[in-house]
């Protein structure tokens, strides 16, 4: 049972008990098979669009809830509790395409794609990776020409989660010249529509974890657009999503979340069942010191993702806490599910048992959108700055 949280608003704890029933019912039973057999499940995109989760952050005048950023973190916890894939599908959706249209997009390009992105009409993807180019995005080497008043865009990404259902992708590519490079500054965001002529769907991967989540390369072969594919000023791309993925850690952060707690309440539920010396094993004290640590650690990363969220709330998007929220819930969630699968003993290790599939989801919170070691680079930096602008 959910348990309640005084904290919450009687609003966000009404969408919070929304979004937990729904995990319950839609995503909890399929979460295995999914997993196995690596499946992407469009309908069940359809039916968070229902309850409004693909629009979590949009004003009502692009049909969406205009939720406050709590509310849309303690939703995307409940949904990772039920299905961690599907969670970073309205993470990705949520926080990168739509909330880059909404910030930097003209009102044209919002009237066209914020709407039907809020129906869940049209799927949203974010492809800034490359081979050569992760946690450096800055490098990134596919560019864009111009064609006309258009662009023709050329290159590859890599790791594009929703891209092969995906209906829409902001792509960041350079728009600096080849003897010209500009680093970070020379770099476009484009809105490109995936039936476009040239877009094409690459290889899948085939993942440790988050299996249930499309993860493609993306080629780009003379894609032509209209000057309405680019989004905001032809150099900002790469400030935009970078902006943008401030947001997305906190996705990431409420991810994490949801897994962790997932992780803990099957470990609870497991030592209450097995027995090993003639009792139940919850009654060996060393087994329960590990479940309150499981629990303490849980209880600390929700209280720095909420406040990050609140601090958003407040119109202080601080990169700092963002960053440590993400830090701290992924390398959280890798903990407690370690620690789960050890409560499990040699069951834990077992595909019967779902702490073992947590494990595997958990670890890559700790890599996408910013390792573990980004954020500690992002962290660091603001500490340096404070400390030089002392007096
Ligand atoms: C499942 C999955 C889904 C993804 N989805 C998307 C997506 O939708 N869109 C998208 O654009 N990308 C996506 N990515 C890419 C992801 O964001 C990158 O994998 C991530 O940013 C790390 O880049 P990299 O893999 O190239 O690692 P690298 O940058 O090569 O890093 C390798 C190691 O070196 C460390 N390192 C690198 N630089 C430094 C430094 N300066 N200081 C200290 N350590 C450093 C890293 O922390 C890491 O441990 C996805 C990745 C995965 C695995």
């Amino acid at each position: 049972m959910l348990k309640d949280d005084v904290t919450l608003t009687d609003e966000q704890k009404q969408v919070r008990a929304l979004a937990r029933e729904f995990a319950e019912r839609e995503l909890r039973p399929h979460a295995e098979e999914w997993d196995r057999d690596q499946t992407f499940d469009r309908g069940v995109v359809q039916k968070l669009a229902e309850l409004g989760f693909l629009g979590m952050l949009l004003p009502p005048e692009y049909d969406g809830l205009g939720a406050d950023v709590l509310t849309y973190v303690v939703a995307l916890e409940q949904i990772a509790w039920g299905d961690a894939s599907v969670a970073i599908t309205m993470s990705v959706h949520n926080s990168l395409p739509a909330q880059m249209i909404l910030k930097y997009g003209a009102e044209e390009q919002k009237r066209r794609w914020l709407p039907t992105m809020a129906r869940g009409a049209v799927l949203g993807a974010f492809a800034l990776s490359e081979a050569g180019s992760g946690s450096d995005a800055a490098a990134l080497q596919a560019h864009a020409v111009r064609d006309g008043s258009g662009w023709i865009l050329r290159g590859q990404k890599m790791w594009v989660t929703n891209g092969a259902s995906a209906d829409l992708v902001v792509i960041m590519c350079r728009t600096d010249r080849p003897g010209e490079r500009r680093g970070p500054r020379g770099i476009g965001a484009f809105l490109v529509p995936t039936d476009s002529p040239g877009y094409k769907v690459g290889k899948k991967e085939d993942k440790m974890g988050m299996r249930g989540s499309e993860t493609v390369s993306v080629v780009l072969e003379d894609v032509r657009l209209g000057r309405d594919a680019l989004l905001g000023e032809p150099d900002k791309g790469f400030v935009y999503a970078m902006q943008s993925l401030q947001g997305g850690r906190l996705g990431v952060a409420a991810q994490a979340l949801g897994i962790a707690e997932a992780a803990l309440e099957h470990a609870i539920r497991y030592a209450g069942e097995r027995r090993q010396f003639g009792r139940p094993i919850k009654d060996f004290q060393g087994l329960g010191f590990k479940l309150a640590d499981m629990a303490t650690r849980v209880e600390a990363a929700r209280g720095l993702v909420y406040r990050a969220a609140r601090a958003w709330d407040c119109g202080a998007q601080d990169p700092r806490l963002t960053g440590m929220a993400k830090l701290y819930a992924s390398e959280t969630a890798m903990w407690v599910t370690t620690q789960a699968v050890q409560v499990f003993g040699g069951y834990g290790y077992m595909k019967d048992y779902p702490v073992e599939r947590l494990f595997r989801d958990a670890k890559v919170t700790e890599i996408y959108e910013g390792t573990s070691e980004i954020q500690r680079l992002v962290i660091l930096r603001t500490l340096y700055q404070e400390t030089t602008t002392e007096p």
